[in-house]
């Protein structure tokens, strides 16, 4: 079968590449995320980081946009703040109060560390600002 040139159809094919890109970019915050310390830490923490993503963000562009977006509010726990300990974030049902209890600007962390993703040492200090 011959191959068609979609170029000049009015809806020409994205271009592959750039999407594989995104893509990458995505995995890589998710994995950088994990080797951060605990945005809840040091107190209380146990065993790995994961990372955990906001539910509430009040961003319209969070909701109903699969997981690209959903790596955009990714923020470090550790398994204890995440699920492990009594009073972690998924034992409650309002994690917006969780955060505000400890003081914790969740979503302005998100914020800093999808804008220097791919900076580990940048990403370092924002968690570190951010803990409290
Ligand atoms: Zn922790």
């Amino acid at each position: 079968m011959p191959r068609i040139d979609t170029s000049a159809l009015a809806h020409p094919k994205p271009a592959p590449r750039k999407k594989r890109e995104r893509a990458d970019d995505d995995r890589e915050h998710k994995a950088n995320l994990q080797k951060l310390p605990c945005l809840a830490g040091p107190v209380g923490c146990q065993g790995d980081v994961v990372v955990h993503y906001l539910r509430r963000t009040g961003r319209p562009e969070s909701r109903g946009m699969g997981m690209r977006s959903a790596h955009r509010w990714g923020v470090s726990l550790c398994d204890g703040h995440h699920t492990r300990n009594k009073d972690a974030v998924h034992r409650t049902g309002d994690e917006v109060r969780w955060f505000s209890e400890r003081g914790i600007d969740q979503i302005a962390a998100a914020e800093a560390l999808w804008r220097n993703r791919g900076n580990l040492a940048a990403m370092r200090r924002v968690i570190s600002r951010a803990q409290p």
